[in-house]
């Protein structure tokens, strides 16, 4: 579709899940007025995006990432006042369940981090944890969290709201188009070549989730973003659960269930998963995920599986992301969120348009999470990592 691209662009920005739709918009709504947004699916929100839990929660380990969850919270609570548009944000509350000391010890540190920071999550003793979840087997919960406002969304109605307002802006967002190669001269950005033509452009966006490391080698920029599989599976109607049942996560197994229509949505991270772009699912590993889940919800044994899907975490040494600038003029980075960058995208995209029409990050600092970081061993360790 090369007559659908245009010639020249003030930012392209690559890749089309909630990172660059989310960028687009915040880019546009600032006064940019030639965005291209290129996806090389055929369809928006099709990567790493449009495979995850949908969780949303504000209970992270450090100061930066509880930062970046009020304020990505926040407009994802508005979403569909300001964006016209529903997020189908459900606040269910995000129930950790703790069974080692270490795990209580690290979470106590985390809910006086959080309560500082203003985020008011409680803190329960493994008899409370096992009251809130009758239908669960926790004989072995030493303590857990709970936060009532951290929930679920809906990604693609995210993506799509985000386009929705983005395109009479002035955004041209082109799905179907593979960017193929970026032109650099004189250590500065000058075009970008995709399947479909080449644009002429100071300024790209790597938005490319779990692929940024690939984008990134395109320009010369080595970027530490690892893919990682992840994995889950959905239930038939389970008419026991209530309808308050919240988020559970088992974090020393980090296995996770929560309602998802009258079902259960369930998964558990391998963690002897190698890096790697398949997004197959495991069958061996989904087995023992769902005994695991099974010995946790009996539950389970009468339901039965509706879906089961891979994708990948974009994962960086740290667990955190990597925002800003590349060593490459014209060059940024928005990526490497590492398993929980749905929830962040909206104010990752804010914060995109502040880095590039500002110099800087304004709305949150993440000044810190730069790409250098890595080279100056500034490293930011983030614990919740599910
Ligand atoms: C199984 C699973 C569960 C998850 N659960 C949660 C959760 O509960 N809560 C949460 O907040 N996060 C969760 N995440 C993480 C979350 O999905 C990601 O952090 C987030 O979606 C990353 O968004 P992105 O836009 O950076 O990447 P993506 O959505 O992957 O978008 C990148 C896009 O770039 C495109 N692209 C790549 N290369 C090119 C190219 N050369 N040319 C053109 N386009 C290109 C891809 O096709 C893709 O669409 C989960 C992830 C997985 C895999």
């Amino acid at each position: 579709m090369s007559h659908d691209l245009p010639a020249t662009a003030d930012v392209v920005i690559i890749g089309g899940g909630v990172m660059g739709a989310s960028t687009a918009y915040h880019l546009a709504r600032a006064g940019t007025k030639n965005v291209v947004l290129l996806e090389r699916e055929d369809y928006f929100g099709q990567g790493a995006t449009g495979r995850c839990a949908g969780g949303v929660r504000y209970q992270f380990a450090t100061e930066v990432n509880v930062r970046l969850s009020i304020a990505s919270l926040a407009m994802i609570e508005r979403f569909a006042e300001e964006m016209d548009q529903p997020a189908d944000y459900r606040p269910c509350g995000y129930l950790f369940v703790l069974t080692t000391p270490e795990d209580v010890a690290r979470f106590e540190h985390n809910v006086a981090l959080q309560r500082r920071l203003g985020v008011p999550t409680e803190w329960l003793s493994g008899d409370e944890v096992r009251q809130r979840l009758p239908l669960m087997c926790f004989e072995d919960a030493l303590a857990g969290t709970y936060h009532a406002r951290d929930g679920l969304a809906d990604p693609n109605s995210i993506v799509m709201g985000y386009l929705g307002r983005a395109r009479p802006l002035g955004v041209q967002a082109l799905a179907g188009v593979t960017v193929q190669g970026i032109s650099v001269a004189g250590g500065r950005v000058t075009a970008v070549v995709t399947g479909a033509g080449t644009i002429s452009t100071g300024a790209v966006v790597n938005a490319a989730g779990p692929w940024a490391g690939h984008v990134g080698a395109m320009a010369g920029v080595d970027i530490p973003i690892t893919p990682i599989r992840r994995q889950m599976l959905t239930t038939t109607p389970l008419p026991e659960l209530p309808a308050d049942f919240p988020f559970v996560v088992d974090f020393a197994r980090s296995l996770y269930f929560h309602r998802e229509g009258e079902g259960i949505l369930t998964g558990m991270s391998n963690p002897h998963e190698k890096p790697g772009f398949s997004q197959k699912v495991d069958e061996e590993w989904e087995l023992v995920a769902m005994e695991a889940a099974a010995r946790r919800l009996p539950l389970l044994e009468k339901a039965g599986r509706v879906a089961g899907w891979a994708g990948l975490y974009e994962v960086t040494p740290d667990a955190h992301p990597i925002f800003g600038p590349t060593p490459v003029a014209g060059f940024w980075l928005v990526g490497g969120f590492s398993g929980h960058g749905f929830m962040h995208g909206p104010i990752a995209g804010k914060l995109m348009a502040e880095f590039l029409l500002e110099g800087q990050s304004r709305s949150v600092d993440v000044s810190m999470l730069d790409l250098a970081r890595f080279d100056e061993g500034r490293l930011i360790h983030e614990y919740n990592v599910i």
